[in-house]
């Protein structure tokens, strides 16, 4: 099965077995306990809600086929999986490498809950040069944390050399695919052990539910991840797991379009006066294009770029325009807009953000599968106003 296949089909076989209700769209169960006739056997094979539940069981099905993996955890949300994932593989006073460019709430997990409270620290590293994750390697280093592209700007890291470095020394690799969505790239199939998402972007892709996931091929991480699913709790719930197998089907169509728009928004921005810098993965001038287009089969929805003005331009702007919503998050739909300085990387120290090049004039952009030439009438007009 193709990628847009299984992101119709598995996980929702219509039940044409007697007594089979045949529904082509997956049912959601709501009931937290289930009844059995023996006391020895579950009568369909569920006991309690949090443990299993029909309708997460058929998102997970349909996740772990997004990644073509063999096996998806579900949990509340982006950071409940990644708490959970924490929990399953690293052990008090272990230590973890990371990519320097993170996800601000990982790195506000990782620094504020983990170090203080259970002394797993972690080092990271510029990722980019995969020798810099073989140098951070110490000898409690328990897991590898990369994400790709990041966020917000766009730095890329070459999984399959550090997957080597982590295999090297027997130490598990995880990669934050959220950014990129399995449609464009597929972290299992270049060496990580595990691959995690926030399905409350591009998965479910309509900015109306919160969640997360783990896909992984090694049974014993899944059994752990399991394992915590259900001793920890962070579940995600029927209906959110509905939402996303309904947003879900439309991934591969959604991805074409997100990046169409986004690829000719960036060369829009690329020949414009007013902008110092753009980052694409798909530009050529993007400094890494051709890890790109060896390790991706698309470049995705998000672009990041650097007003040629002060910060008030760069407020103008996004006060200005109208369809792109000033907002954090990315990945559904609709177009958004945000700065990072004032809004999703707020919580990263001024220094650390001026050392990792996220300038207060930076504005990143989620492109939406809106009418292209009305997003780009919308820019030209924020230009005019905001200078
Ligand atoms: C949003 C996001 C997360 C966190 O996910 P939530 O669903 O918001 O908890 C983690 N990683 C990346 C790259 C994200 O964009």
């Amino acid at each position: 099965m193709k990628f847009e296949t299984r992101a119709i089909h598995v996980g929702e076989e219509p039940n044409l077995k007697p007594g089979g209700s045949g529904d082509v769209a997956h049912p959601i169960h709501l009931a937290s306990t289930f009844a059995r006739a023996k006391v020895d056997e579950p009568t369909g094979g569920y006991e309690y809600a949090r443990t299993a539940n029909p309708t997460r069981d058929a998102l997970e099905k349909r996740l772990a086929a997004l990644e073509d993996g063999q096996y998806a955890v579900a949990f509340a949300s982006g950071l409940a999986a990644e708490t959970s994932l924490i929990l399953a593989l690293v052990k008090a006073g272990g230590h973890i490498v990371a990519f320097d460019d993170l996800y601000g709430g990982t790195r506000r997990l990782f620094a504020q809950i983990f170090e203080p409270n259970y002394n797993i620290t972690t080092t990271f590293v510029d990722a980019r040069d995969p020798g810099n994750v073989a140098q951070a390697i110490q000898e409690n280093t328990q897991l590898i944390w990369m994400e790709t592209p990041t966020n917000p700007l766009l730095k890329l890291c070459d999984i399959q050399a550090i997957a080597g470095i982590a295999r090297e020394h027997g130490i598990p690799m995880v990669v934050d695919n959220t950014f990129a969505s399995p449609y464009f790239q597929n972290p299992l199939a270049l060496g990580a052990d595990l691959v995690l998402h926030s399905t409350t972007k591009y998965i479910n892709g309509h900015s109306d539910s919160v969640g997360g996931a783990i896909i992984t091929n090694n049974a014993a991480f899944y059994e752990s991840l399991k394992f915590v699913q259900n001793a920890a709790g962070a579940i995600l719930s029927p209906f959110d797991s509905f939402l996303i197998l309904r947003g879900s089907k439309t991934l591969a169509v959604r991805m074409e379009r997100h990046q169409h728009n986004a690829m000719t928004i960036a060369r829009f921005l690329e020949q414009h006066p007013r902008v110092k810098q753009v980052l694409y993965p798909g530009l050529p001038s993007h400094p890494q294009h051709e890890l790109a287009k060896t390790q991706m089969r698309g470049f995705g929805g998000m672009v990041s770029f650097e007003l040629d003005g002060t910060l008030e331009n760069a407020k103008r702007f996004v006060e200005t325009v109208r369809y792109f919503a000033l907002a954090e998050s990315l990945g559904g739909v609709e177009s958004l807009i945000e700065l990072p300085a004032i809004m999703t990387h707020a919580s990263v120290p001024p220094e650390v953000r001026r050392e990792l090049g996220i300038a207060d004039g930076l504005i990143r952009i989620s492109v939406g599968i809106e009418n292209v030439d009305d997003l780009l009438e919308d820019l030209e007009n924020a230009f005019n106003k905001a200078f």
